[in-house]
């Protein structure tokens, strides 16, 4: 039996409190691999989780953190011995599973991958769920037969996490990138990233018609809400969207015309319980074809005492790119 260091998320009478405390290995949850974790991320979700501004948490104690890259320390699964380097993302892990921002995790070896041949632990966790997640959105459009010769494709939220990466990663595929975002600062970095040209979501978020200017073949959307049906009337025939996000909102105010008027084709992303098969593809992919300067580029790297702060800004849209979080 040890402690170990971990953000605790406990409910309160006026809803939830969050310290930076010692944990007892005892009280981990069941699994059959045990990780010593060493690095993890901030995505979305870990801001609602940190804040209770939304009710991600739904298991008390809860330590969150939705992923984390770390060595296994011991193991009953047949897959994973002490000392192989895995990744997590997902599974409700840091929602109804304790999570990743503790120097301890025990979680179902089915919910692991390898780390992928390429990437260094910081890497993979500089991709996290949102990269992954970005990855999952090329992987369906390109399933649904979208090339770059179709027409330009859109990224909205596109300083965010998933954003970024989704940026890159469709313009090392020789997309023409739109970048939308609301952030006037940030065209340089997300020229950098490789985005050809840069759309004010001013322009996005309000609402509009229900079918517009045919202006993008493709899209990857990390916003939903107003955003997402503005992207919807503006995509060209037989064009898709895979939507991914909600950082304006839940709903989704659209109307029929883009899907019977214009073919087009709405793909929805869930990375949190995707198939281990899909999972490693996009691993693969990622290990592939993120270029990992660009990668550099939008990474930054916080302590894990430093996360309790966090939770604010990335609701408030002020994070750029990725956060790593490095557990000690
Ligand atoms: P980030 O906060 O890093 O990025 C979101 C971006 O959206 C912001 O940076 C901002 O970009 C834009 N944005 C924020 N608020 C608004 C608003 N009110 N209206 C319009 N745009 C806004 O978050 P992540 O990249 O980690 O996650 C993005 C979304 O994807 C979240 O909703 C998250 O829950 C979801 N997600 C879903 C997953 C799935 O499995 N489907 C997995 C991972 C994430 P800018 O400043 O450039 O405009």
């Amino acid at each position: 039996m040890g402690a170990f260091k971990a953000w605790v998320v406990e409910k309160t009478e006026s809803g939830q409190s969050l310290s930076f405390r010692d944990f007892d290995d005892a009280d981990l949850m069941d699994g059959d691999v045990t990780v010593r974790v060493t690095h993890s991320t901030l995505n979305y979700k870990d801001g609602l989780a940190l804040t209770g501004r939304s009710p991600v948490v739904r298991r008390f104690p809860m330590i969150p953190g939705i992923d984390f890259a770390g060595t296994v320390e011991s193991s009953g699964h047949s897959e994973y011995r002490a000392g192989d380097a895995v990744v997590l993302t997902g599974w409700g892990v840091g929602e109804t599973h304790l999570g990743a921002y503790a120097q301890k995790a025990r979680v179902k070896g089915d919910w692991l991958v390898p780390l992928p041949a390429g990437l260094s632990p910081e890497q993979a966790m500089a991709v996290g769920t949102a990269g992954y997640t970005a990855m999952l959105s090329l992987m369906a459009l390109d399933a649904h037969g979208m090339t770059p010769s179709d027409g330009p494709a859109l990224v909205t939220g596109a300083s965010g996490g998933v954003g970024s990466v989704a940026v890159a990663l469709l313009a090392r595929a020789g997309w023409h990138v739109i970048a939308s975002t609301g952030r006037a600062g940030e065209g340089d970095y997300l020229k950098g990233l490789g985005a050809a040209e840069i759309l004010d979501r001013a322009e996005l978020d309000k609402p509009g018609r229900p079918l517009g200017k045919e202006r993008w073949a493709a899209a990857i959307d990390a916003v939903g809400s107003t955003t997402l049906a503005n992207v919807l009337a503006m995509t060209k025939s037989d064009g898709a969207v895979a939507a991914c996000g909600l950082a304006q909102g839940m709903d989704l105010p659209t109307s029929v015309a883009p899907f019977i008027l214009r073919g087009v084709s709405l793909l929805g992303i869930n990375s949190v319980t995707t198939p281990q098969k899909k999972r490693r593809e996009a691993w693969a992919r990622i290990a592939r074809e993120l270029d990992l300067g660009k990668l550099a580029a939008m990474t930054r790297t916080v302590g894990l005492e430093e996360v309790g702060t966090l939770g604010e800004d990335i609701l408030a849209g002020h994070v750029r790119g990725r956060t790593v979080v490095t557990v000690g």
